[in-house]
């Protein structure tokens, strides 16, 4: 199954591409697990090859977005059809049903706007959160990730010391500074899932605070749950300070389900950041939504938002695409993803058990984490250097047998995941979980 255009193996197609792009990817987060990183020559449902012909059951979906499925029919006979008819125009005839989905699923959506990047969206966010308030500092959680924007990096893991683990992704010089300057100059970190943590703050510091910001399931800190009744509290705190809450659902909106994590837990915060699976997989698109009484701050001229590619034809086709696909039956399609998802979750759990391998898998089963310890993490916190080293070790075995995760130790499964996938997985994970209690 060799690319017609590229017939070098992966090896030398690296040097070749290494030649001008560093470390031979686009994003530093693929440098952990990919020492020589991956190029796929075809996709088709969950599965994908590379190009010396190995074939992958696909759980790392272009880090969550990858949704519908590679090669959906429908969704890519919208994309076609917006490609023929209206490319190229700055703004289409799709707007409507695309924003009338989104506002019909996601409880805090009275108004939204598009962008392209989740990094971006967030930033937003935080602009209006302080052109409401008129407040300028925010509060953000150790472990949460929210983007790549300077303001906002770092945070990590406290016990390495580095607010990201530098020996992974890079360190954060060229920004701004470490987390300690930045929260010197705009942002409080301070740990999650601890509600008395952060009604302290906000009682000594709630006059300068204008937004908290939080995953409302921690996923990029190892896929942690809120603690029961954490983010009620969190809203009802955020209330009584004047303070604008806005849930980075960038990750588990229209992933975790059609309305995200905030219906879930039945929490509604100000405004919501949106982004990956909201289009699909194929295409970026990112959106910011909230309460009417404070997008209308973009409708008044107060606050600026803008992008040249902002709500552009092919990105709104593939927020409609998508969001009907899912939502079609109730959203079954989610919840036959989740299903399987939770087969796989327990083969995984059982073939470690029998190996002796001390292994917890966490989180919803959209975006769910394994990890390589005995506890759940109750807390991103937890999620040290240790255990990241070895869910890099299973990382790194699962792709050797064909099987791919995303971010060290996340899997995220796409609506075609199917009983095959699923055999799939059985037959191969056992000689990856043995690899790894054998290193
Ligand atoms: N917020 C969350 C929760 C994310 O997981 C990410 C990306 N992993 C971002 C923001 C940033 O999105 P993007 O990579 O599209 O800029």
């Amino acid at each position: 199954m060799k690319s017609q255009q590229n017939p070098a193996s992966m090896k030398e197609y690296n040097l070749r591409v290494k030649k001008y792009l560093p470390g031979g990817v686009h994003y530093n987060f693929r440098l952990p697990w990919e020492e020589t990183p991956i190029h796929f020559v075809k996709a088709d449902g969950s599965r994908a090859w590379d190009m010396d012909g190995n074939e992958y059951l696909d759980l790392y979906a272009r880090f969550g977005a990858m949704i519908v499925g590679h090669g959906n029919k429908e969704y890519n006979e919208c994309l076609k059809e917006t490609i023929d008819r209206v490319l190229s125009v700055s703004h289409c005839d799709m707007d409507a049903e695309a924003l009338e989905l989104i506002a019909k699923f996601i409880p805090s959506a009275e108004m939204i706007r598009f962008g392209l990047s989740g990094t971006e969206i967030v930033q937003n966010a935080l602009r209006l959160a302080r052109a409401w308030t008129g407040k300028n500092r925010f509060v953000r959680f150790i472990g949460h990730y929210h983007g790549n924007a300077d303001n906002i990096m770092g945070g990590r893991a406290p016990k390495t010391g580095d607010p990201i683990p530098s020996d992974y992704v890079g360190d954060l010089k060229g920004t701004d500074g470490r987390a300690k300057d930045s929260m010197e100059s705009q942002s409080y970190l301070i740990p999650w899932n601890n509600a008395d943590i952060l009604e302290n703050l906000l009682k000594s510091k709630g006059h300068e605070i204008a937004a908290v910001i939080t995953e409302p399931v921690c996923v990029n800190g190892g896929s942690v749950l809120p603690a029961p009744g954490y983010l009620k509290r969190v809203r009802e705190l955020c209330d009584e300070y004047n303070v604008v809450l806005i849930f980075d659902e960038i990750i588990t909106g229209f992933r975790m389900g059609l309305g995200g994590a905030q219906q879930e837990y039945g929490v509604t915060p100000d405004l919501t950041t949106l982004g990956k699976a909201i289009a699909g997989g194929g295409v970026p698109v990112s959106a910011l939504v909230g309460k009417k009484e404070i997008m209308q701050l973009l409708v008044d001229k107060k606050v600026i938002h803008a992008g040249t590619f902002n709500g552009y034809p092919l990105g709104t086709a593939a927020v409609k695409a998508t969001l009907e696909i899912l939502s079609r039956n109730n959203g079954q399609a989610i919840s036959q993803m989740n299903e399987k998802m939770v087969m796989i979750h327990e083969i995984l759990k059982s073939e470690a058990d029998n190996a002796g391998l001390p292994l917890v898998i966490q989180g919803p089963p959209g975006c769910a984490s394994y990890h390589v310890c005995k506890d759940v993490l109750k807390n991103p916190e937890e999620y040290d250097f240790e255990i990241m080293s070895l869910d890099i070790i299973l990382n790194n075995s699962l792709l050797k047998n064909g099987i791919l995760v995303s971010s060290i130790s996340r899997m995220y499964p796409n609506i075609s995941l199917n009983e095959d996938d699923v055999e799939w997985f059985r037959e191969r994970v056992r000689n990856a979980v043995i690899e790894t209690k054998e290193i």
